[in-house]
């Protein structure tokens, strides 16, 4: 069974929905995950900000105004007065529970609650459509099936098990839809993926059922070689290693949410990125097989922060790198790049929540700076030690931009540069200019 994920843009508009629709019935069974319409989530953190700030009045005409756009892609989507009618009275109970969250206290508990109603009523609205037009569809709660451990991580077990229940329930249907993003967490409370998961429920999916490839359907013809939203003239990448994917993905290619290519990397199953605007084109697949001799993409990464802690007496002495990664683990903020030399050590972290504390307790082992506003710039491909001058070029294409960090060799894909944010725009374009023949 294939696993498909369509994004929000891609379910944007009746008419989309009607063209997803038409992509996905071609008598094979799958699973099709779906996010909210585009500009959905935006506009319910919008009115969950309202809320927080107890401006029901605001919140309201927000909500009032979204229940508009609503009714009318119900009226564009479905033929025959039932579905209209059988649509349009779920998503008006939809809207009066949210409407019902202006009136109470409001705490994070709820806003996850509000977060969730975009997946719940896309994937209605398109199971509503399905079955209008004659299709064996069938939704799939994945409030029922998705679930967090206490740690927030996803629950592959209980997943998988409670996943398998709900599909023995129709086992005959053609198609199930669910909504990707949303879940439980250990508490059985509402909660999310984190913006952007919906690419994870699609793997955790793919993963649970052994699925023979997991498709991620969006606006763009795969992985480009670099930020089309950035770069002039990118290209295309026909074929990604998982590493080389998850790089990209965690160092800011927005086309993959950086958590999605672990469970199906770790399951060994294929993951195809595809255009629904032009379904026909190649995309990119990602995969266990390696494309040797190749620089293949470059992305890159904002809100960093470089601190440099410049050892006093102990100069790298034994037990000095291991206080210094204690005081990081304390305050549960990720280290992204580690540059060391004999006199200290150089890290970027982009969470900053714990900075000040981060800040106070270094100064104990020495002399701390920090360079704010930074950005990972990283290129990924076959970077394996032994391959001579892929280096060379990448140091090459940033000879004009002042690098504060340059890291190689923590893995065979990836060397990464830190640069100011004002000056990404600059590296990216000429790292492309200098790596790849875009025409
Ligand atoms: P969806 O809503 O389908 O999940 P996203 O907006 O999350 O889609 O991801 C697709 C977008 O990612 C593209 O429209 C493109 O602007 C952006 N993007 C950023 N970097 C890349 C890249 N290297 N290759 C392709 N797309 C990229
Ligand atoms: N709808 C969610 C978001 O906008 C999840 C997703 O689209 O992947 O972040
Ligand atoms: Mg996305």
């Amino acid at each position: 069974m294939k696993v498909l994920k369509f994004g929000g843009t891609s379910v944007g508009s009746a008419q989309r929905m009607k063209e997803v629709a038409k992509l996905i019935t071609d008598g094979e069974q799958k699973i099709v995950v779906l996010s909210a319409m585009s500009g959905t989530t935006n506009t319910l953190v919008e009115i969950s900000d309202y809320l927080y700030k107890k401006n029901p009045e605001g919140a309201n005409e927000i909500i009032n105004r979204l229940e508009a756009k609503y009714k009318q892609h119900v009226n564009e989507l479905y033929s025959t007065d039932e579905y209209k009618q059988k649509t349009q009275e779920f998503i008006k109970a939809q809207f009066d529970y949210i409407r019902s969250y202006t009136k109470d206290i409001f705490t994070l508990f709820e806003e996850k609650v509000i977060l969730a109603q975009g997946e719940l009523i896309s994937t209605n609205m398109v199971t509503n459509y399905l079955q209008e037009q004659g299709v064996n569809a069938i939704l799939l709660p994945a409030l029922e099936f998705m679930r967090t451990d206490k740690n927030s991580e996803p629950d592959p077990v209980y997943i998988k098990e409670k996943l398998a229940a709900q599909l023995e329930i129709h086992p005959d249907a053609e198609i199930y839809i669910t909504q990707g993003f949303i879940c439980r967490n250990a508490y059985g409370e509402i909660d999310n993926l984190q913006r952007g998961g919906s690419d994870y429920t699609a793997s955790l999916i793919g993963a649970a059922v052994n699925a023979s490839e997991i498709q991620i359907w969006t606006d763009i013809d795969g992985m480009h070689d670099n930020d089309p939203r950035i770069v002039d003239k990118t290209s295309p990448v026909r074929h990604l290693h998982f590493e080389e994917a998850a790089e990209l993905a965690y160092f800011g290619a927005k086309i993959l949410h950086p958590t999605c290519v672990q469970p199906a990397k770790y399951a060994n199953i294929p993951v195809r990125l595809l255009n629904t605007m032009e379904p026909t084109a190649p995309g990119t697949l990602i995969s266990n097989d390696t494309e040797k001799g190749k620089i293949k993409a470059v992305a890159a990464k904002d809100n960093i922060t470089a601190i440099k802690i410049k050892s006093s007496r102990m100069l790298l002495a034994h037990g000095f790198l291991r206080k210094v990664f204690e005081i990081f683990e304390s305050y549960q903020t990720s280290i992204d790049m580690i540059c060391t030399s004999e006199v200290g050590v150089s890290v970027s972290i982009d969470n900053t929540k714990h900075l000040n504390e981060i800040l106070d307790d270094l100064k104990k082992y020495g002399t701390v700076t920090v360079d704010q506003d930074m950005c990972i710039i990283c290129v990924v491909g076959d970077l394996e030690w032994e391959n001579v001058g892929f280096e060379a070029k990448a140091l090459d294409a940033m000879r004009d931009i002042p690098v504060r960090m340059i890291s190689f060799g923590g893995s065979n894909y990836n060397i990464s540069f830190l640069i100011r944010e004002e000056d990404k725009k600059k590296a990216l374009q000429s790292l492309s200019d200098h790596l790849f023949n875009n025409k």
